[in-house]
Formats: structure tokens, C-alpha cells, sequence
């Protein structure tokens, strides 16, 4: 134990020292150590067990230290560690070959990516060039990677200092009844109106110009808003209309998050691009993907597609997705998320709501909810401004971490993403820590 925090107690030292992190102010951060994880756990420098519910940035779909996955990267090391992208290996076909056996309709052609945000810019790339157009629409209140183009199509404060004016990506708003942009009163409403909006912003942009809408088919770090019946038929509708490629980016609601393969499925639609990463391995080893329908990979059966890189199918990273594909499968793992949706997290956290005024909405589906804090529930004045935090909203992450609970949050919201694989004693035991926590603010 003395090793351990001593280990631990080393790392913290070295990363104040020299590791720069993602999206913070170097000097005023303070790191959480993580030194081991299994399951739905992770144990901090000091050697607490905390819960994971946040699945770290909501991506261990299939839970930390799955064995099946730990061992099939470990096999592949020992087999083949790395392998140059124009090289067919088995790895990789296999890896392609599941993920088309899930994805909708004939989208069965993967190009593979090192994670979510490579995805998004690969796939606004060939709706460009197969459009021959180059606008794209992206939604306010979404997320989509922090490289050039992605964090343009971003709809949160983070693209604010990385856009110069980034032509062709506008922004429109979808449906988000608790928020209602279009005064809407009930979720039939909300959803014509923000059709409404979409395809006005279609016509004032101008049909000819834009190649693609790109849209998160849950929004997932934006608020786990599920999309009302209807409105994802309704953009696909638009697109067919106005011949407008449709992008749907399910990096962080895919591979069982929402309690279905795809978040999508639900609707039927298909998109004709579809965008992957996080779940497909568990984050194991970095991996995402564009899988495209034949339509569009068509465009580049003759004139090479002008994209590519190093690590595109990486056979760590698709061992390992193959290994957590196929436990997926054998494991029932995407039906254990749906049921625990359904029968323990829904209705604990709608209980949650009817005992704690700070609780403005509850909403969500499978092992992905969010619940909306708020002053005031007549106004609605969230804890946090957008974009901010505040005294109360860090009380309470400070109070959750404190009885063992690692949650996920964002400006006003916490966010209930425990791996696919949470039992439902481990859901119980997070909803009595969030029970408690919510009490001490
Ligand atoms: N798209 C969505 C919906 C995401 O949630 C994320 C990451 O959180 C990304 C894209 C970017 O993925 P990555 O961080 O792997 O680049």
C-alpha cells in the first residue's frame, strides 16, 4: 500500500511538472491519480474506490479491465503490434466486418480513425468532395472534437476561441423541449418547429451550398437530449430534398450507450455517414471510424480518396475492438444498458427529481441521462451559467467524489454514464450516493 501512494503520489508530481492537459488552465489544476480500475470502479492515489459514472469521458462502454479485451490486445502485441495502413491484416478486417454487421442499412464500408474527432473531419471531407458542395450545418449545444474542423462544427464555448470566422459551417438549433428555443409547449411542437427552423436556415443558406448536415444523433456532453419521435425523419427528409448528405456522429451515444447498438436505430434512419470511436473499443486503445454507404464510397472507387493515416486501423486498436464487439454480443451488454435504463436508472433518478427542488429535468435512455441542476424551478436559472460553474455546482462534485461517486459534468448538468455492464446493485448504489450529494447542497 505505502509502493502504491508513494507511486501515485510520484505521478502527481510529474504531471504538475510536465503534462500539459486538454481544455484547462495549467496552474490551477489538481488532477485526480487513478492508479487501477475494474469493472464499474476506479481506485484514486490514496487508494479509494470510487464508482465510475462517468465511464471516464463517457467511453468504457464495456466496463474498465474487461478481461476478454485486456487479453486480445496482449495476444495481438505478442502477434503483430503495428502494421502500415495500405496492408490488409485480420485485425482490421474483422474489426470493419463487425461494425458493418451493426451499423444501419448498408453502411458497411469503415475507414478507421484514431478516435471521434479525425472521424468528423474525415467525414465532412467526403461529403464535400461527393457533394461537390462545401457548407455543412451543425447544431448549437453539441460536440464533435477538438481539431480544426470539428471544433468549428462544435456548438459549445470551446469552438468560441478557436473560430476565426471558419467558413462554411453554420449552426442552427435542434429540438430541446426543457429549453425551448421555438416556445413550444409540447415535444410534437418542438419537433415541427425545429424542422421548421432547420429547413428555413436550408433555404436562406441556400440548398446548392450545403453538403452536409452534421448532427450528434443523441447529444450527448451538450445534455442528453433524446431527439422527439419524428425530427430525425424529418432532417433525413430534408436531406433527401434538398440532396444534402446526412452525418450522423454517434461517437459518444454508439455501441450501447443510448440501450441500442446505434442511437439511431431507433428512428430507422440511415445517414449516409456515420461516425464512431469510444465504445467500439472501450477507449482500450484509441480508435474511431467513418463506416460509409456504398453511395458514397462509390465516389472513390476510381479518384483515390485525398485522406489517410499512420495508425488507420491500428491492429491493437481493432483487436481490440473485435474482442469488445463480440463480448458485447455474447454478454448481452447493450440489453443490460437498455434494462438498466428502463428499470433502475430512469425511474430512480424521476425519483430523485420528486425529492430534490434542485432538480429541474431528468431525461435520458439506456446508460445515458442527464439531470438538469437549477436554482429555480420556475425560472429554470441553472446552477451553473453556460459555459461556467459556480460555488454549489463544484459543492457538489466535491460531495459525490467525497461518498464515492465519479461523476460527469458539464456547466449546470451532471450526467448518469456508467458502463453498459453496471449491475443493478452498482446503479442503486450511485443513485443513494447522488441521493445524498444532492442533500448536502
Ligand atoms: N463527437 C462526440 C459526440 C463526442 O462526444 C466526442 C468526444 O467527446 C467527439 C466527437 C470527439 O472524440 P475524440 O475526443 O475521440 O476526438
Amino acid at each position: 500500500v505505502a509502493d502504491a501512494r508513494a507511486e501515485a503520489a510520484r505521478a502527481y508530481e510529474l504531471d504538475r511538472a510536465h503534462v500539459f492537459h486538454s481544455w484547462s488552465a495549467q496552474a490551477k489544476l489538481t488532477p485526480m491519480t487513478i492508479t487501477a480500475s475494474s469493472g464499474s470502479y476506479v481506485w484514486d492515489g490514496d487508494g479509494n474506490r470510487l464508482l465510475d459514472f462517468s465511464s471516464q469521458l463517457v467511453n468504457t462502454n464495456i466496463g474498465h479491465q474487461h478481461p476478454k479485451v485486456v487479453a486480445a490486445i496482449a495476444d495481438q502485441a505478442a502477434k503483430l503490434c503495428t502494421v502500415a495502413p495500405q496492408h490488409a491484416n485480420a485485425a482490421r478486417s474483422e474489426a470493419a466486418r463487425l461494425i458493418a454487421s451493426h451499423t444501419p442499412g448498408e453502411l458497411n464500408r469503415i475507414f478507421f480513425t484514431n478516435g471521434g474527432a479525425d472521424a468528423n473531419e474525415h467525414a465532412v471531407r467526403m461529403a464535400r468532395l461527393h457533394t461537390g458542395k462545401y457548407k455543412v450545418l451543425s447544431r448549437y449545444r453539441s460536440y464533435h472534437g477538438g481539431t480544426e474542423t470539428a471544433i468549428n462544427l462544435t456548438g459549445d464555448p470551446r469552438r468560441w476561441p478557436n473560430d476565426h470566422g471558419n467558413a462554411g459551417i453554420v449552426h442552427f438549433f435542434g429540438p430541446f423541449l426543457y429549453r425551448s428555443q421555438f416556445h413550444a409547449e409540447t415535444q410534437e411542437q418542438e419537433c415541427e418547429r425545429a424542422l421548421e427552423h432547420l429547413e428555413q436556415t436550408i433555404a436562406f443558406e441556400g440548398p446548392s451550398t450545403i453538403a452536409a448536415i452534421l448532427l450528434e444523433t443523441i447529444p450527448g456532453t451538450a445534455g442528453i437530449m433524446v431527439p422527439p419521435p419524428g425530427y430525425l425523419e424529418g432532417v433525413r427528409a430534408l436531406c433527401d430534398k434538398y440532396g444534402i448528405m446526412l452525418i450522423a456522429d454517434e461517437v459518444m451515444a454508439g455501441f450501447g450507450r443510448a440501450g441500442t447498438w446505434f442511437a439511431i436505430d431507433p428512428s430507422g434512419v440511415v445517414p449516409d455517414l456515420l461516425t464512431f470511436a469510444k465504445g467500439v473499443n472501450s477507449g482500450y486503445v484509441p480508435l474511431g471510424g467513418v463506416a460509409i454507404a456504398p453511395h458514397v464510397a462509390a465516389s472513390f472507387d476510381d479518384v483515390a480518396y485525398p485522406g489517410g493515416l499512420t495508425y488507420s486501423g491500428h491492429p491493437l486498436a481493432t483487436a481490440a475492438a473485435v474482442a469488445t464487439i463480440r463480448a458485447m454480443e455474447d454478454e448481452g451488454i447493450v440489453e443490460n444498458a437498455e434494462r438498466v435504463g428502463r428499470e433502475i436508472l430512469g425511474p430512480g433518478l424521476h425519483e430523485l427529481a420528486g425529492k430534490h427542488d434542485v432538480i429541474g429535468e431528468v431525461r435520458g435512455t439506456g446508460v445515458f441521462w442527464a439531470v438538469e441542476l437549477v436554482t429555480d424551478r420556475v425560472t429554470k436559472e441553472p446552477l451553473a451559467p453556460y459555459g461556467g460553474t459556480s460555488e454549489a455546482k463544484g459543492r457538489f462534485v466535491a460531495e459525490s467524489k467525497k461518498l464515492g461517486l465519479l461523476s460527469f459534468v458539464n456547466y449546470n448538468r451532471t450526467h448518469v454514464v456508467p458502463p453498459c455492464t453496471v449491475s443493478d446493485d452498482e446503479a442503486r448504489e450511485g443513485l443513494a450516493i447522488l441521493d445524498e450529494a444532492l442533500s448536502r447542497i
